[in-house]
């Protein structure tokens, strides 16, 4: 194997065989480097999706599922069952539409 100088985007010093500065411990290592921005990126987008996922009709219904008022909470959930058969049906249609078209 061949030695490898690194020099460190920080401090400047060269670093010999090493994947982080001897000096101020930063990845000095691009390879490395980065790898772990492109893991970071994605974690970020999956944070951002996880973020986005439940619309603002579900959120709502997950809300008002918790109200102090029993009648209410009833109301609620007579509702929130129909909405998920909407959505159920709606990913049905979706399903058959794209079936249909393939
Ligand atoms: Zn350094």
């Amino acid at each position: 194997m061949s030695d490898v100088y690194r020099k460190c985007p920080e401090c400047g010093i060269m670093n010999l065989n090493r994947d982080y500065c001897e000096q101020c411990g930063v990845l000095v290592n691009t390879n490395m480097r980065r790898q772990k921005e492109r893991q970071q990126r994605i974690k970020k987008k999956k944070a951002v999706a996880a973020a986005k996922k439940p619309n603002r009709i579900t959120l709502f219904f997950e809300k008002a599922k918790t109200h102090p008022n029993p009648i209410i909470r009833f109301v609620v959930l007579f509702f929130y069952s129909i909405w998920i058969v909407v959505l159920a049906i709606g990913s049905f249609l979706a399903l058959i539409i794209g079936y249909i078209t393939a």
